[in-house]
């Protein structure tokens, strides 16, 4: 299972990082990033209120994107963990 496959069925695993860009507003930037697909995600967040300004922003690393026809179902992407998960312990069964 890739990052990306990981992170639609899991969805992603965001941590805090520091941000190299400029809000337009006088808002704080809040920049998180995916630490499974490197997705990033920025925000800006009102610094008297604490609320999101808009919608965030997410930058894609290249090859993220499906293209419309190799989208994969929720249905697909259990079954490939399911795999993984079967064979690994195979493997740890040949080991032990
Ligand atoms: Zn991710």
């Amino acid at each position: 299972m890739t990052p990306r496959e990981a992170c639609r069925l899991f969805r992603h695993r965001w941590f805090v990082v520091s941000g190299d860009w400029t809000p337009k507003s006088t808002g704080h930037p809040l920049t998180q990033r995916c630490d499974r697909c490197d997705t990033e995600k920025r925000e800006v967040i009102g610094v008297h209120t604490g609320q999101r300004e808009g919608s965030p922003r997410y930058i894609y690393p290249p090859e993220y994107h499906y293209s419309r026809d190799e989208v994969p179902t929720g249905d697909e992407l259990r079954l490939m963990w399911i795999r993984e998960q079967v064979s690994q312990l195979r493997k740890d069964r040949k080991r032990a």
